[in-house]
């Protein structure tokens, strides 16, 4: 096939991605007055995890944030304090306490974007719930003067000198390959969910600003940590879709397949009454949710799962429940619609990977160790440490969002504007040409090797773990990187997309198993059936990844104190050897 005409790009700021990060990033970029371009893969937007979000948001706003979804803590200091107890230690202590310091102010601000359903978010707005984050920030973006450009598929960035210069891709919906030159790249890529065969985030979550960031050269941290959420439905017949964010499931009850409620066992109820899960575990499923994934997965493992999954019982859940939110009446009718009747009859559920909570190393700034790239989101690491609150990835879009958006402008108002880009372009085309001029016979479908790392991810690599299985992922993740990924074909440049998304998981997979090899200990999201402890004395150290494609490097460094020392208490019931 052949490539219509090169399509070259001048801007001062280039942001890669378009979920909540980008486009809170474009916002504070353009509100210093330089030129902003937003590109994504897919949709501007719409393909985002951030949309599909169950839209909680936490920050120290009590009696504005009001919400049954996540606990909403009086002060930033309590939010903090939380958000390490949760991370078990491994947070960037600046990078959080910047976050619970400066969440308020920005979720007020979402006002000013026209973002209305902040406040109870969980009762009155459209379904999917990031919507009503994604869709306003998207036309302030627009109104502002950010130009935001859809298909766009980054293959590498470019330098020049020691600083970023921007990026190469091609074009899906145009075929033009495209030369973007900026003072200043944002990666704000998200995750890498896909990596997972179960997972519920969406497709085009396949580490690409990991990979991005890990062949320009920079380190990455904490990538062994996985959260992974408890209800997605393992239904046989009917899509594997989150079920959590709604108010019937609440309700719900976990049982195993001889009916035991066997969630007590691993996590002492409060009380014995069966009411809400907050009134029986003292708290919201959504910041205790590790642990609950793992109880569930643990309960398959020992054989007593029904057809390899729990069953999540609604049927006991009186009607007006089911009526009292937007979510619980859509879930209800979907399942409804696929013949599925949850008031009759308990539905499959076990959990799939949702948020990676490790990534790119960043300051408080989001400055890389290269100059003029910034990175934030969920493609960068550090704020969350080992697991997750509930609320504190999307106030990371807005905070961290803006934080990035402000330097990367600050930064590019200083810069020169890049000139280099053309020989790369023409090296990047001919790369591209092989792959898209090979016969299909005697390649290898891009498809079937990130089916291949789905599968041998959640089987060995999922919320339990042990060495053997890592080792083996290891080996086998290497011999589809040696032997399989290098034969790849496209026939069109849309598919070619692909094989470039197939490369990012890939090599996001191989990270994420060194690391969890290295982590000889369990703590948050990370559990090791082999070493099923909290090792205090040799861990309270975060693991760095660096290297290239044929080797990936591990390093350990302490983890960084300001003023919070760890507490030898593990909120995942973990044995804490201190
Ligand atoms: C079902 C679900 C529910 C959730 N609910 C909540 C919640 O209620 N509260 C909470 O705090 N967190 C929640 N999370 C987590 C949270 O939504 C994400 O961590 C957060 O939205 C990530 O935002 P982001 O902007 O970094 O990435 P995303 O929103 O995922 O956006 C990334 C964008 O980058 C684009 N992209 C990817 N690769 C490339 C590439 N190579 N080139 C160009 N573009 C690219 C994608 O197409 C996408 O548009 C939830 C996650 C899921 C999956």
């Amino acid at each position: 096939m052949g490539w219509k005409a090169d399509q070259v790009v001048d801007t001062d700021v280039l942001i890669i991605g378009s979920g909540g990060t980008g486009l809170r990033a474009a916002i504070e970029a353009r509100r210093y007055g330089v030129k902003v371009i937003v590109i994504d893969k897919g949709v501007i937007g719409m393909n985002s995890n951030t949309r599909y979000s169950g839209g909680g948001l936490k920050a120290a706003l009590p009696g504005i944030l009001e919400t049954r979804y996540t606990t909403i803590y009086s002060t930033p200091e309590e939010h903090f304090q939380a958000a390490l107890l949760h991370g078990e230690y491994l947070n960037d202590q600046e990078l959080i306490e910047t976050l619970t310091l400066e969440a308020p102010a920005r979720v007020l601000e979402l006002q000013e974007f026209g973002v209305t359903t902040f406040r109870a978010m969980y009762y009155h707005v459209q379904y999917p719930h990031g919507t009503g984050l994604v869709a306003p920030q998207m036309a302030y973006a627009k109104k502002l003067g950010c130009s935001l450009r859809p298909g766009i598929v980054p293959t590498q960035l470019i330098m020049e000198g020691d600083r970023v210069a921007g990026c190469l891709g091609f074009n899906t919906h145009t075929d033009r390959p495209v030369l973007m030159r900026a003072k200043a790249v944002i990666l704000a890529t998200g995750g890498a969910g896909e990596i997972y065969e179960r997972n519920d985030t969406t497709a085009t979550t396949t580490g690409d600003g990991y990979s991005l960031a890990f062949q320009a050269g920079l380190q990455l941290r904490d990538m062994e940590i996985v959260q992974f959420e408890p209800y997605v439905q393992a239904e046989p017949g009917l899509p594997m879709l989150d079920r959590h964010e709604c108010e019937a499931e609440f309700f719900g009850i976990l049982r195993n397949k001889d009916g035991e409620e066997f969630l007590k066992k691993y996590m002492p109820p409060r009380q014995e009454a069966v009411d809400s899960f907050e009134k029986q575990f003292g708290m919201p499923l959504t910041d205790i949710r590790e642990r609950v994934a793992r109880a569930m997965v643990s309960e398959v493992h020992a054989g007593r799962g029904d057809n390899g999954a729990v069953l999540f019982d609604l049927t006991h859940v009186p009607a007006e429940v089911w009526d009292a939110d937007i979510a619980s009446q859509y879930t209800k009718a979907v399942l409804m619609r696929n013949g599925f009747d949850p008031t009759k009859k308990p539905i499959h559920v076990l959990p799939g990977a949702i948020c990676n909570l490790g990534g790119v190393v960043i300051n408080a700034h989001c400055e890389t160790a290269i100059a003029g790239l910034y990175a934030a989101g969920e493609v960068a690491g550090g704020v969350h440490g080992a697991a997750r609150l509930g609320g504190d990835a999307l106030v990371e879009t807005i905070v961290y969002g803006a934080r990035a958006g402000k330097h990367a402008a600050l930064y590019a108002m200083q810069a020169q504007a890049p000139r280099t880009g053309g020989a790369q372009l023409e090296d990047s085309k001919r790369e591209w040409q092989e792959v898209l001029g090979r016969p299909a016979e005697g390649s290898c479908a891009a498809d079937a090797i990130k089916k291949k790392i789905k599968k041998l991810m959640w089987d060995k690599v999922g919320p339990l773990r042990d060495g053997a299985g890592l080792r083996l992922a290891n080996d086998e993740l290497a011999r589809l990187a040696e032997h399989d990924a290098p034969r790849m074909y496209a026939p069109t440049v849309r598919r070619l997309r692909e094989v470039y998304e197939a490369r990012s998981m890939l090599l996001t997979a191989r990270l994420v198993v060194a690391s969890a090899l290295a982590r000889t200990e369990s703590r948050g999201a990370h559990y090791r059936l082999d070493y099923p402890f909290r090792d205090d004395r040799n861990w309270l150290r975060n693991i760095f990844v660096h290297g290239n494609e044929r080797e990936i490097v591990t390093t350990t460094r302490p983890i960084r104190l300001l003023r919070h020392k760890p507490s030898p208490v593990s909120k995942f019931g973990l044995e804490v050897r201190a």
